[in-house]
């Protein structure tokens, strides 16, 4: 046994090695030998000794005090330069603390996999790319945007005072869907390139359409980087390098785009930043504006979050004085929001009509087909009937490993698990008594395109959902369609909701707006109110007069009441007295622990386990307004043969603790859940 090494004189770093075992948090110390000493830098990778083994990692700190006795050398460095931004791996830091999740999980979400391959060289040379990429390549010249309008040239006034102060802030620009909210992002981008400095533009994945491209690649020319999940390893990994080489300034991703190396980073835009889409639902489980926050004050950045319908807890941080509120009310050129009629489907069904299109929505798509304009139809379903009932026995055909029925999608005449995939044929008999009278109940968008076909046999009808956008291209496709007019109505799932600016969409119909309500989630009411004025200002983008149909069982919802008359003011204030009577966001915070077993009884055990373990702590630490509520059954109670069960933190600043939250590898630790 070697003498221990003078750890006063030896500088030790901490290492991000990819285990997945052992270590909670995915740190090992190394000690750097003498033959490296003064060469280790972090951001770089390095290869060390792990168990009987030797792995990759990354140098995520150096420092002068091991947390072991005599920590095993590093073997080599890897990357003569960083490879990451050492500011990268500081916000690493802060997504493993808050988010309660592995470093090295992080590690992997931050850099993608084709750069973290130590084997495969990324050659940045020919490729086969995407559309959505070439479209962005082909540019040559900077296209100018529009003059600005008066509110607009406002807002990017008050935004660059901070910019060029170099200030720390947060903006939240509340603008109603039309109202030049993108200009007013692309305006202050292009300042900021112009000074030398880089941008990011964050949008929800589906709102990332080539349109959105062009209209970044048009003021970027040669500048600009996409980084989105349609693109290929190969992609994904040249554009990173086209990013950390410095040539792209400019980059618009959705959430992980978060994660670009762009040391020199000014501005942050996140679009819509309420979107779902922005938190991760797998390890890490971050949320990307609020990684964006964390972000934008390291770097002393601006944050620039737009929507027509923000977050209800941004909008209260913005009316608290914490961020800076912007408002765009009104759309560009004068252009009216179009009126919105609610149709209560009940009344529908009370006189004798059974089409899941009502009669008023049927005449104002007549009206637009005959004047050769377009209609778009929302759903938030796919297949052809959600699920298959036996009329004998009243049994519901679920998946067989998860607690969810099964969803009939004609085009495949099979039966379908939304949320493990799982198919099967269409039963001829009743699997649980054998009668034959199975029937298929409840609308999904494969049956609103029948409908829509046998009631306007002349209409070019195109459809977009998951189902049709198997190949990476489709959306774009569908897109061209509408643009040059080859199609009439277009039917689809959220996929149609956002991003789209076509000016001969005139009427707009929402089939059902009570299929997001339902959900037992706290969010279920301002997601919806999201989702219908998004969908709505889909509606009259051109100068033609334009009209939107909600179709719904609940009229007097809130979210569907004040959708009607696109008024956000109304809706979040009594949406914010809900969540100060329940004790929800902003009122409090959350963490949402989910164990999942095969074993029913080893699932329950562990999470009443968790429970006493999380209650203990709370009560040696006297923080009485922390509750600890559950186990209960989760939602989804079985997903791919796991048993699930819940148990939920809830109270304010969590921050008090955080770090005695019991993490095992295995279990989901869901922070500010969605
Ligand atoms: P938002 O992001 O708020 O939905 P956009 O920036 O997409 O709004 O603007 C909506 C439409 O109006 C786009 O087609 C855009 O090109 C156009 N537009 C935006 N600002 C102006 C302006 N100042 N003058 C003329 N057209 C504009
Ligand atoms: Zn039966
Ligand atoms: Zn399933």
């Amino acid at each position: 046994m070697a003498v221990a090494p003078d750890l006063k004189a030896t500088t030790v770093a901490q290492v991000v090695v990819e285990t997945r075992v052992g270590s909670a948090s995915g740190l090992f110390d190394y000690r750097i030998p003498d033959a490296l000493l003064g060469q280790v830098q972090v951001g770089q990778r390095v290869q060390v000794p792990f168990g009987k083994r030797s792995a990759t990692g990354f140098v995520y700190a150096l420092t002068e005090a091991p947390g072991v006795v005599n920590p095993r050398p590093i073997a080599a460095i890897i990357d003569a330069e960083p490879l990451v931004p050492a500011y990268l791996l500081e916000l690493a830091g802060w997504i493993s603390h808050h988010y309660l999740a592995p470093l090295d999980e992080v590690i992997r979400a931050i850099v993608p996999p084709r750069v973290r391959a130590v084997s495969k060289r990324v050659s940045p040379g020919p490729r086969r790319a995407s559309r959505i990429l070439k479209r962005a390549a082909v540019r040559s010249a900077a296209q100018p945007g529009p003059l600005l309008e008066a509110a607009q040239q406002a807002a990017v006034d008050r935004i660059q005072v901070a910019l060029q102060r170099q200030e720390s802030r947060t903006f939240l620009l509340h603008g109603v869907t039309g109202s030049g909210k993108t200009e007013v992002y692309l305006t202050l981008l292009a300042q900021v390139l112009e000074a030398g400095g880089q941008g990011l533009a964050l949008v929800p994945e589906i709102a990332l359409t080539p349109q959105t491209v062009a209209r970044f690649a048009d003021r970027f020319p040669g500048r600009l980087a996409v980084l989105h999940s349609g693109l290929t390893e190969a992609e994904r990994a040249a554009e990173w390098w086209r990013i950390r080489r410095g040539e792209a300034a400019i980059v618009v991703g959705s959430r992980s785009a978060v994660f670009a190396p762009l040391p020199r980073l000014r501005l942050i835009v996140i679009d819509e930043e309420e979107a779902s889409a922005f938190k991760q639902d797998r390890l890490p489980r971050y949320h990307a504006p609020s990684v964006a926050r964390r972000l934008a004050v390291d770097r002393q950045a601006v944050l620039v979050l737009g929507s027509a319908t923000p977050g209800v807890v941004t909008y209260a941080r913005a009316l608290a004085g914490q961020d800076q509120l912007l408002e765009l009310p009104h759309r560009v050129l004068g252009r009216p929001l179009p009126p919105v009629r609610i149709i209560d489907m009940r009344a529908e069904l009370h006189v004798g009509r059974f089409s899941p299109l009502s009669l008023p929505l049927q005449e104002a798509m007549a009206r637009t087909l005959a004047a050769g304009q377009q209609t778009i139809l929302f759903l938030n379903r796919r297949g052809l009937a959600t699920f298959v009932l036996c009329r004998d026995c009243g049994s519901v055909r679920e998946c067989p490993h998860c607690s969810v029925a099964l969803v009939y999608h004609g085009a495949r005449s099979r039966l379908q698990c939304h949320y493990c995939g799982a198919e099967e044929p269409l039963p001829t008999r009743c699997p649980a008594c054998g009668s034959k009278y199975i029937k298929s109940f409840g609308v999904g968008t494969e049956r609103i395109e029948q409908e829509v076909r046998s009631l306007f046999p002349a209409a070019r009808v195109v459809r977009l959902d998951r189902d049709v956008v198997r190949t990476r291209d489709a959306a774009d496709l569908v897109f061209e369609q509408l643009v040059q007019g080859r199609a009439d109505v277009l039917v689809g799932t959220q996929l149609v909701a956002k991003g789209f600016d076509l000016p001969k969409v005139t009427t707009v119909g929402v089939v059902n707006a009570d299929t997001s309500l339902h959900f037992p989630d706290y969010r279920a009411a301002e997601r919806t109110f999201s989702l219908l004025t998004q969908v709505a200002g889909r509606a009259g983008r051109g100068p033609h007069p334009a009209e939107v149909f909600i179709q719904t069982y609940t009229p007097d919802h809130p979210a569907v009441r004040h959708a009607q008359y696109h008024d956000y003011r109304a809706f979040f204030r009594e949406e914010l007295e809900l969540r100060r009577r329940y004790r929800f966001p902003p009122l409090t915070e959350l963490i949402i622990a989910t164990v999942a077993h095969r074993d029913r009884d080893r699932a329950e055990a562990d999470a009443q386990a968790f429970a006493r373990e999380v209650s203990a702590t709370i009560d040696s630490l006297k923080l009485g307004d922390i509750e600890v509520l559950g186990p209960s059954p989760a939602f989804l109670h079985r997903l791919q043969d796991e048993y699930r069960f819940e148990v939920t933190i809830k109270g304010p600043a969590l921050d008090r603790i955080r770090d005695r939250v019991p993490r095992t590898r295995g279990w989901s630790l869901d922070v500010d859940p969605m």
